[in-house]
């Protein structure tokens, strides 16, 4: 990819006040004329184009992973992957299809690899988002990735948070239950069972000792200032199901129930000694958090609200 050409620290400095003071729309004109892929779109820098529609460009990259490597990019200057209109971005990747059969006929490569590097944490060095597309061959060791082992109660915690987020975001609600105890004793299930091995009978008692952390509970083992707290939080709350979480010697409580026909999931963390440190309270899944006082939470929603300003940090 072009470079962006190196600034002193007093240029650097100068242009960190100059964009503080702009507003938003100056600073998104100013992000284009920065942007040399802004440039190469209307013909300011010249490349190495290998398609154009109205939307979309693609040119050969001048540092390519291997020979062919082309670069996708819309004609419209997004930093981010979140920015991209939903049309646009299926755009993008329908050129990446059409694309990538063109480099496989044209290149004669066996197999030909997509992908977004999106954020600088994943190698995105253009402040103008972009699909990569490239050509390969067998064994040509581009993008060779290590697998690696995960156990399955890590496998299980991934899988629960993930899904968890894509029901808010989809507002699909699924309900995740937690397992309660094994209800018979473990002498009998290995009788039962004389193929196990103790590798397996030892990864179980780690299961167990997982799931113990997290406990439904009865309305009645709630100590009453917590349930109270709860039901002054959320007027009206019907409370369907709890479930107790230890964590580090404080309490997580987490209420789940119904107020005003919406769907309401209220968190109380207490110390040991029973103080309330943090209340979460989330209504429906697509109104979000509603109270927040959780430092982790907060820095997640910046996450999701991508500011002008933002960006410009992402690329100092
Ligand atoms: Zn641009």
């Amino acid at each position: 990819m072009p470079q962006q050409p190196q600034l002193t620290e007093e240029q650097r400095k100068q242009l960190e006040e100059k964009i503080k003071n702009m507003s938003p729309q100056e600073l998104a004109e100013f992000q284009k004329l920065q942007c040399i892929f802004c440039q190469i779109v209307v013909g300011k820098i010249p490349s190495h184009k290998v398609y154009e529609d109205e939307k979309t460009i693609s040119l050969l990259d001048i540092n390519p992973a291997r020979k062919g490597h082309l670069l996708i990019l819309p004609k419209e200057h997004y930093a981010i992957m979140p920015q991209l209109p939903e049309k646009e971005i299926g755009h993008l990747f329908l050129v990446g299809k059409k694309l990538s059969q063109v480099l496989l006929r044209a290149l004669k490569v066996s197999g030909t690899t997509l992908f977004v590097a999106n954020g600088l944490a994943a190698g995105q060095r253009s402040q103008h988002f972009m699909l990569h597309l490239i050509p390969r061959k067998e064994r040509d060791e581009v993008l060779e990735i290590e697998e690696k082992i995960i156990d399955k109660t890590q496998q299980q915690k991934i899988l629960e948070a993930v899904e968890n987020r894509v029901s808010e975001l989809l507002g699909t609600k699924k309900k995740i239950v937690h397992k309660k105890e094994e209800t018979f004793p473990s002498s009998e299930k290995t009788q039962n069972s004389p193929a196990l091995n103790e590798k397996e009978n030892r990864k179980e008692a780690a299961e167990k000792e997982e799931e113990k952390d997290e406990k439904k509970v009865e309305l009645d083992d709630i100590p009453s200032n917590i349930l109270a707290l709860v039901k002054k939080k959320v007027k009206g709350i019907e409370i369907k199901e709890i479930e107790v979480e230890e964590k580090n010697g404080s309490k997580i409580y987490e209420f789940e129930g119904i107020a005003h026909g919406k769907d309401y999931e209220v968190e109380v963390e207490v110390d040991s000694k029973g103080k309330v440190k943090k209340v979460r309270i989330e209504k429906d899944a697509d109104d979000g958090p509603i109270e927040e006082n959780n430092p982790d939470r907060e820095e997640e929603k910046k996450d999701e609200k991508v500011s002008l300003d933002d960006i410009a940090n992402l690329f100092k």
